[in-house]
């Protein structure tokens, strides 16, 4: 186990799961709130955020670049003491509690904020159809079903390289389609491909993906992206336009979990993120104070 997973509970009040905007005021809220929570992380504080060269529209800073912001941001949570804890959450299941799984580890909480953003790559032909019949999006959590076999992965970061490298060991073969540049660490039994996909087929389960100008026979397909589509991070979620069906108290379908930021759908902006993330924290404060305010209530046997 990484040494920076180890301080993990088993069990919070809350878990909050992205540090852009939405997430970060979701968890000053919490901190105010003197609530027991987690701020979950992948490996950087929101690209997007990062990359706006100027921004105009955010109240208070008329002139600011979204780095700046960003950097104010972090700022303001480490102030307050909020540990933004490294964890890319790969799957959420149904609670309460909700169990929070890693491709190292996993966790409890009654309560969970998803403040993932948005992707902004689209899924791949065949992609969401042959979704855990061969595609997956960690390959490190299923690796030992592919012994002996051949997958393929698809990486928009570095982040793939490890979970390729993870897989050199176990399978037969193992193809690696960048969609970046400069790869530093693959092991030299991976095969890279330059290619671009253009859909993932089979019957029953995946058996091939295909490339602009070739085609491979695979038995699994990895997809690595920044982020994931939130209806396969938590099973029987309630979308709508492809965003995350939410109430003006930022709740979804599920009890006790609840959305914020890009996630809910436009417009992606950085005060509706900000807005919606500090909404949504100070309902499920509401929730768990209800929450355990029945569970006393609840007489002894
Ligand atoms: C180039 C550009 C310019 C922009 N300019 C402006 C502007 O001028 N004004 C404006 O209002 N808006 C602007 N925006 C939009 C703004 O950046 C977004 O609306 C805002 O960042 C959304 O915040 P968020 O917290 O919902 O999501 P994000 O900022 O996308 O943050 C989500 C975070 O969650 C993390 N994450 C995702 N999945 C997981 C997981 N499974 N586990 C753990 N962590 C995860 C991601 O790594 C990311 O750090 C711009 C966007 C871009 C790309």
């Amino acid at each position: 186990m990484p040494e920076d997973l180890q301080t993990i509970k088993k069990h919070y009040e809350l878990a909050i799961v992205g540090c852009g905007p939405a997430g970060l005021s979701a968890a000053l809220n919490a901190k105010i709130r003197k609530r027991d929570f987690i701020l979950l992380a992948s490996e950087f504080c929101s690209p997007k955020l990062s990359k706006a060269p100027q921004v105009e529209n955010f109240i208070g800073f008329p002139e600011i670049s979204g780095e700046e912001l960003r950097q104010r941001f972090l700022n303001h949570v480490k102030e307050k003491e909020i540990e933004i804890v490294p964890f890319k959450v790969s799957s959420i299941y149904q609670g309460p509690p909700f169990t929070l799984v890693s491709k190292d580890q996993s966790f409890e909480a009654d309560a969970v904020i998803i403040a993932t953003g948005v992707s902004v790559n689209k899924l791949f032909p065949g992609e969401a159809e042959l979704l855990g019949h061969g595609v997956g999006y960690c390959a490190t959590c299923d690796g030992p079903l592919y012994k002996n076999k051949s997958v393929a992965i698809v990486s928009y970061n570095k982040e793939g390289e490890a979970e390729a490298n993870f897989m050199a060991d176990i399978c037969s073969k193992v193809y690696y389609i960048p969609y970046y540049s400069d790869i530093v660490k693959l092991d030299s039994r991976i095969e890279v491909k330059k290619g671009k996909v253009k859909g993932i087929t089979g019957t029953q389960s995946v058996e091939r993906l295909d490339l602009n100008e070739e085609q491979l026979s695979v038995d699994g397909v990895f997809i690595m992206r920044e982020t994931l589509p939130a209806e396969q991070l938590v099973v029987g979620l309630e979308m709508e336009d492809a965003a995350i069906k939410v109430n003006h108290k930022l709740e979804t379908n599920m009890p006790g979990l609840f959305a914020a930021g890009d996630c809910t759908g436009q417009p992606y902006q950085l005060i509706k993120a900000a807005g919606e993330g500090g909404t949504a924290a100070l309902h499920a404060v509401k929730y768990l104070d209800n929450l355990k305010s029945s569970a006393q209530k609840v007489p002894a046997l």
